[in-house]
């Protein structure tokens, strides 16, 4: 591919602004191009100055009928205010160091003004900060800036691109091109992209940016879904190993277990177990909200890849989480001689080439460890792995590759994500869900807790001690110094530093109090977490490390300190972690945050105890941005496109759908914009 124009060369750049843009991501002229308006100013449909409100940005259409400067007696600054009218009303403008203004505006001409409303407190009244004056009523974007930045400047450079071609050069003679095939353009009624990105950075009129943001929309969703689909199709064309399977020693399996699996699992792992019989790789997720018994699922494929004479490699995000398989899953797997090592930065107990089972955290993937008869990757909790370590893994998975077949691939996760998401979001995987809990599972008590019950609180805690049960407290924050407030409204947010001397010190200096958070070495963790194991510790301060998998069956009560810092879905996880064994237990959630939506969402937490309806609510309040997992997921940013619209979702994989059907090779510059995107993602 021939290398794009670089911004640097566009007239009014150079390097020194070249730097600057960077910051922003823009690189290339297709950069610039695809850097969409954070919002627009319209002046095309101005206030009234007679209903401005103090503090609101405002555009106004207003004769001048005074212009006058002043001087401020410090430092000597000019002030230029003019006095402003319309039919409504009156207001008073001021510029601030633009004594130039004085010799250009006139008075008795209509001028178009755009700034903020603010109140003069000398003079008593209100008056118009203004930022820019137009003549005509045009629409102009406003676009994220930087130091060194504005939006005025990136529009200068936009315009001579949109103005003077309607399809865009981003090297020499290269230009955008229409992607989409023309049957969705017209069965969806989308402009084309060069009309697009010409309506998104100069609209006419306001209908013009939505046909703009529809067309833009549609494509990221529909290029991912496309690359989904066909990074599944890819997979499909490799070799796995065939695990077959045996039935009785299934059944001897399940008979074993001290309990009765439930449908959803039982469904589950027979799903599993099928692909597992395969040559095609399994590429699967199983979801599962906390406590579902995912475990015992996964542990059955394990049984099935072991039994058929190959390894497999189970990874969780932390070493507390491994540490706990290992001594779970062993227990399961011990009456069928299923050789089971441990593989985390601090324990290194397994015999790589000849054990059944490693388990371990990423310290497994970080060497360069090869695995003899790998033919299964179990990954625990996936959404806990960063971007970085995922590549990890798929790094991990190149290793076999090598071999000629790729390992069957397992992920879980008990992140409530609603379907439709997961489709959007997982869509190159096969889904199975565990969507029912195990019988007998107590319901935990969850109550939203007034600043003014907070003793109230403490004595509940301390009686529950008394009676030999364990306590969490979660923070969002290990020090208070990260407490920044963002902004007058916000509450601080509590911090594990700060709780951990006001409980162990003020509130209950004679119970036993730990801490836990993510700076402590691996090693100090385990430690503490073994301590509140063996019931050596009464009450855990801890924040969101905690948060995965952790089984404390006499743990009876978390207590969440600045709840509304979390989502519902991790909210749920983390009241997940008591329940576990035969007691009540309780989950208080404390929040000094008032606001309405956060007041809803902790209510529904009291409400709901399904995380997936939790995980529905949250995306409603919230968005998407805020679910667990999806930030962290690694797709590339939706600028336009909004993961609310499962419509636009479903339509838009319906279409790559079809397009993967018929192969892409008849679409040569589908394919080409994909690759474009994927070198793109290389670049970075
Ligand atoms: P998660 O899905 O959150 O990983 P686990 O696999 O850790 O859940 O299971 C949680 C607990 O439930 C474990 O103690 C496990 O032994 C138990 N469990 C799993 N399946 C069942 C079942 N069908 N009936 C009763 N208890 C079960
Ligand atoms: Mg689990």
């Amino acid at each position: 591919m021939p290398e794009e124009t670089s911004i640097q060369f566009l007239p009014g750049v150079g390097p020194k602004m070249a730097v600057k843009l960077k910051r922003l991501g823009i690189v290339t002229v297709r950069d610039l191009l695809f850097y969409y308006p954070r919002s627009y100013a319209d002046y095309s449909n101005p206030q009234n100055i007679g209903s401005l409100r103090i503090g609101e940005d405002a555009i106004v259409k207003a004769k001048i009928f005074s212009i006058n400067q002043a001087r401020t007696r410090r430092k000597w600054m000019s002030i230029v205010t003019a006095e402003l009218a319309d039919d409504s009303g009156k207001i008073k403008a001021i510029w601030f160091n633009q004594p130039y203004l004085l010799n250009v505006l006139k008075v008795g001409q209509e001028y178009l003004f755009s700034g903020k409303v603010c109140w003069d407190f000398q003079k008593k009244e209100k008056s118009l900060a203004v930022n820019n004056i137009e003549t005509e009523p045009i629409i102009l974007p406003i676009y994220s800036e930087t130091e060194g930045i504005t939006s005025k400047y990136i529009r200068k450079l936009v315009r001579p691109l949109v103005d003077h071609s309607d399809t865009y050069e981003v090297s020499d003679g290269k230009k955008i091109e229409e992607y989409l095939p023309a049957e969705i353009l017209k069965s969806e009624n989308l402009i084309n992209i060069s009309d697009a990105i010409g309506k998104i950075h100069f609209p006419k009129k306001l209908i013009d940016i939505d046909a703009a943001k529809k067309r833009l929309a549609f494509d990221e969703l529909f290029l991912i879904a496309l690359q989904m689909l066909i990074n599944k199709k890819e997979l499909l064309n490799n070799n796995a190993i065939a695990l077959k399977f045996n039935k009785e020693l299934l059944k001897q399996f399940v008979n074993k277990l001290p309990y009765k699996l439930t449908n959803a699992q039982r469904k589950s792992a027979w799903e599993i177990i099928l692909d597992l019989e395969k040559t095609i790789p399994m590429n699967r997720l199983l979801e599962g909200d906390v406590g579902s018994g995912k475990t015992v699922v996964a542990a059955m494929a394990v049984l099935v890849a072991a039994k058929a004479g190959f390894q497999t490699v189970w990874l969780a995000p932390t070493e507390i989480l491994a540490n706990q398989h290992f001594i779970n899953v062993s227990k399961l797997l011990k009456p069928f001689k299923i050789k089971v090592g441990l593989w985390t930065s601090a324990n290194k107990k397994s015999n790589l080439q000849k054990d059944d089972l490693i388990i371990g955290t990423h310290a497994l993937i970080q060497k360069d460890i090869t695995f003899k008869k790998l033919a299964l990757i179990i990954v625990d909790e996936q959404h806990r792995f960063g971007v970085k370590q995922r590549s990890f893994l798929r790094t991990a998975e190149s290793k076999v590759r090598k071999a000629n077949t790729v390992p069957h691939f397992l992920s879980m996760t008990a992140t409530p994500i609603p379907r439709t998401l997961a489709l959007a979001f997982y869509g190159d995987l096969d889904l199975s869900i565990i969507d029912e809990m195990p019988e007998g599972r107590q319901k935990i008590i969850t109550k939203v807790v007034a600043p003014e019950s907070r003793q109230n609180a403490y004595n509940f805690i301390e009686n529950q001690v008394k009676q030999g049960r364990q306590v969490f407290v979660i923070c969002p924050l290990i020090e208070p110094k990260d407490a920044l407030k963002v902004n007058l409204f916000e509450s601080d947010r509590k911090s594990v530093m700060e709780e951990y001397d006001k409980l162990s010190t003020k509130i209950f200096p004679k119970l036993r109090i730990g801490l836990m958070h993510g700076k402590m070495k691996s090693s100090q963790k385990d430690e503490v977490m073994e301590k509140f194991k063996i019931g050596k510790i009464d009450i855990l301060v801890s924040t969101a490390v905690i948060e995965v998998g952790i089984d404390i069956a006499n743990a009876t009560v978390i207590m969440i300190e600045s709840a509304e810092r979390f989502g519902l879905a991790q909210l749920h996880q983390f009241r997940g972690r008591v329940g576990r064994g035969v007691h009540q237990s309780y989950c208080l959630l404390f929040s000094e945050n008032q606001f309405e939506n956060n007041k809803k969402r902790l209510e529904a937490m009291t409400a709901c105890d399904d995380g997936f309806k939790l995980a529905e609510i949250d995306l409603k309040l919230r968005g998407p941005g805020e679910l667990i997992g999806i930030r962290q997921s690694g797709l590339p940013d939706l600028k336009m496109a909004s993961l609310s619209d499962i419509i636009l979702i479903k339509k838009a994989r319906g279409y790559a759908e079809t397009i993967v059907t018929e192969g892409l090779e008849k679409y040569p510059k589908l394919q080409n914009k994909l690759d474009e995107m994927a070198s793109e993602k290389h670049l970075e």
